[in-house]
């Protein structure tokens, strides 16, 4: 694809809203320089990508993987065994395949190390936000990905580590975890009074803090420490989901993100992990679906992150599915896709380059079969992507089985 070219589809979404009649977006180099309907004159002498019964969108962006993971069943505990090598060629084909499905960058929150910290993207890889290894306590949940500390001193010195190798967030395990055998979601990993320790060290030094937290008093403790963002945020207790209106109020005011890690392959039944939640607690699929519709409702700002890497059902590139699961939830279609780009984009600290159809932005686009406003799932049918303004073939075969 020449470095110079115009992508035209029937219907487009800016990052924000459905566009009616569509777009045609015109690329340079890596850059975004024109946007204009799609029944505008064609610019002379530029090659076109014309696509009529598509849908344009910005790159979508995952705000939650797992790099290390490559969602064979027990995923993060067989990142443990490899070799560096092994745990490259993982990182990479995880990367693969997220462009595939239209991901043009992903907030990576569970490193072995710094294996995704420290190495370079290439060119046919999309851009990555990276926070090291999570932050928890001594055989805590995630502690096999090397960043298990105790101590005040300790909890501080973790901070600075990741700052000064380059981490561009900070993630902080507050509750157990269900990927992690022996780890209890219900049960909370540090006192309040620790976690302000990080997020203070933290936002001193300019660092975002995310924080996995599935129980009611990990979601509060977070609160009171002030973090930027809360992953999962089930607020489960013994007898299910039980979110007090205080804490919905709360992160709605203080536009705190939440990332419900929705996204699974239908065909496939969830985690035998998060099954076995399901049954002890008597959480269901619907009052998580309703929780989400009620922080939405009340103005609580959501992103689209998967979890992707953890098990078969979520694999990387299952974004869309996150997506459509935010619909189910209640959120209009608009406000779904934008937690997988402008919001997204925001959240990662992306806002200035991703997540938006505007002159200046990286080139970074997808093209998908059908009409996104009027059927969701059209997410998952990519015909094209356009990466940092280079045309990423998509052949059938290389095509995510998504379904
Ligand atoms: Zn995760």
């Amino acid at each position: 694809m020449a470095t110079s070219f115009v992508v035209r589809a029937t219907h487009a979404f800016d990052g924000q809203r459905f566009v009616p009649d569509g777009l045609q977006v015109q690329v340079q180099g890596d850059r975004i320089v024109a946007v204009r309907p799609a029944h505008a004159p064609l610019p002379v002498g530029l090659p076109v990508l014309d696509r009529p019964d598509t849908t344009l969108l910005p790159g979508l962006i995952d705000t939650h993987v797992h790099l290390v993971a490559g969602a064979e069943p027990d995923a993060l505990s067989l990142d443990a065994g490899r070799s560096a090598d092994q745990r490259e060629q993982v990182i990479r084909q995880s990367l693969l395949q997220q462009v595939r499905a239209g991901v043009t960058a992903v907030r990576d929150l569970g490193d072995n190390r710094f294996a995704v910290v420290d190495r370079t993207v290439r060119d046919d890889e999309p851009s990555v936000v990276g926070s090291g290894p999570p932050i928890t306590s001594v055989g805590g949940h995630c502690a096999a990905l090397g960043g298990a500390v105790s101590g005040v001193s300790a909890l501080r010195a973790a901070v600075a580590e990741r700052h000064e190798r380059g981490a561009q967030i900070v993630k902080l395990i507050v509750s157990g975890g269900a990927m992690t055998a022996g780890s209890d979601l219900l049960l909370d990993q540090f006192e309040d009074a620790d976690v302000r320790v990080m997020v203070d060290e933290a936002h001193r030094r300019g660092l975002p803090v995310t924080a996995h937290a599935h129980s009611v008093s990990a979601v509060q403790t977070c609160l009171t420490a002030d973090v930027d963002a809360i992953e999962h945020c089930t607020c489960l207790t013994a007898a299910g989901i039980h979110t007090p209106s205080e804490v919905v109020d709360a992160l709605a005011a203080r536009r705190i993100w939440v990332c419900p890690t929705f996204g699974r392959l239908p065909a496939l039944p969830p985690s035998p992990q998060a099954i076995e939640v399901m049954r002890r607690t008597g959480m269901t699929l619907d009052a998580r679906f309703a929780q989400v519709g009620r922080l939405y409702a009340a103005g609580v700002p959501l992103t689209a992150g998967s979890d992707a890497g953890i098990h078969p059902a979520k694999p990387h590139g299952v974004l869309a599915y996150a997506v459509g699961e935010l619909v189910r939830s209640g959120l209009p279609v608009d406000a779904a896709v934008a937690a997988a780009t402008s919001g997204a984009a925001e959240a990662c600290g992306l806002a200035t380059t991703a997540g938006r159809l505007r002159p200046g932005m990286v080139a970074d686009l997808v093209v998908v079969d059908g009409d996104v406003e009027r059927d969701v799932s059209a997410l998952t049918r990519i015909r094209d992507v356009v990466l940092r303004g280079r045309s990423v073939v998509v052949s059938d075969s290389e095509r995510p089985a998504l379904s």
